[in-house]
């Protein structure tokens, strides 16, 4: 049967915190979909507005490191989005033994992931939500950010935002000390730690808590001087912590070149208001210098 006299519905391919994902063939194109169901939900506000939130924020997002928003629809009792289909994730090809990633690849990957967080951030939106199965990988080797289902305008005055959004590995300090303004800047150190991840093929800071996960960031980078962050101590939760002192970035990724630890030093640094943008990694001379990034139709994927 065809759903709203279009899409030719397939099977299952995933299961999401909002609903049900399936296959489908798009008739009016012939290109393959994916149909994410959100319920309507059962209150009787009945207005989803984590779901309205993301259709509004996808439709003024286009651009190839984004994914496409194609259509929407309200069809019995969910709401239908429709968007082009993706072969596989970035956790997918980290996680798969098989692939070997050079460091071309590696640099391909990230450059990507960049190029749609700078999109984003350009337009006042940010992803707060950025680890690696949440950034998707087309047929044509193209990694797009999705799942913006919990991103949000931000630039607007009185912003406030909950902070315990982020899968905890990639939640940036400020996160973890209950900022409740905070910016891209979050974006950008969890896109340090899935860069940090492609090098080295395991999650970088593997906290079992959040306040593991501080320990962790300190252990791996040093515990922030005043001088370094100078903010710091005026966060909600912030709690004095136990000097440690950072160990050389290069002894925890013995395999990344000068280019790689210098750009990624920048993405993990701990002032958000020093840390690099999406626009200015893109500019660092880690993605001029050689190996040029392999173009995205080369890249090794899962079989
Ligand atoms: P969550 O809300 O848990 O972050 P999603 O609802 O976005 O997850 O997606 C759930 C699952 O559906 C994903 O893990 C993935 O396997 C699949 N999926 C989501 N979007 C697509 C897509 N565009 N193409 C192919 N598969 C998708």
């Amino acid at each position: 049967k065809l759903l709203v006299n279009r899409y030719l519905k397939g099977e299952i391919v995933g299961e999401g915190t909002y609903g049900i994902v399936n296959k489908a063939i798009d008739t009016k194109t012939g290109n393959i979909v994916a149909i994410k169901r959100i319920r309507i939900g059962e209150k009787k506000e009945g207005v989803n507005f984590t779901a309205l939130r993301e259709i509004k924020l996808l439709k003024e997002l286009k651009d190839p490191n984004i994914i496409e928003l194609i259509d929407c629809f309200p069809y019995k009792d969910s709401l239908h989005l429709v968007f082009e289909f993706m072969e596989t994730d970035l956790e997918a090809v980290i996680k798969d033994k098989h692939i070997v990633l050079s460091p071309a690849d590696t640099k391909s990957y990230a450059q990507m992931m960049l190029k749609g967080l700078a999109f984003c951030h350009k337009k006042w939106v940010l992803h707060r939500d950025m680890k690696p199965n949440n950034l998707l990988i087309g047929a044509d080797g193209q990694l797009k950010l999705a799942d913006f289902g919990l991103a949000r305008m931000f630039g607007s005055p009185g912003r406030n935002f909950t902070h315990q959004v982020f899968a905890r590995w990639y939640r940036a300090p400020e996160l973890l000390f209950g900022s409740k303004h905070y910016g891209s800047a979050v974006d950008i150190w969890a896109a340090g730690c899935i860069f940090a991840e492609l090098l080295t093929r395991r999650a970088f800071l593997q906290g079992s808590s959040d306040i593991d996960q501080l320990g962790k960031i300190f252990a791996a980078l040093g515990t922030p001087k005043p001088s370094q962050w100078p903010d710091m101590a005026y966060l909600p939760d912030y709690v004095e912590y136990q000097y440690v002192a950072a160990p050389p970035l290069r002894t925890l990724l013995p395999m990344a070149s000068d280019d790689a630890l210098d750009l990624l030093s920048k993405m993990l640094t701990y002032d958000p208001k020093a840390r690099i943008t999406a626009q200015q990694a893109l500019e660092h001379r880690y993605f001029s210098s050689l190996p040029a990034p392999t173009r995205p139709s080369q890249l090794p994927r899962p079989r």
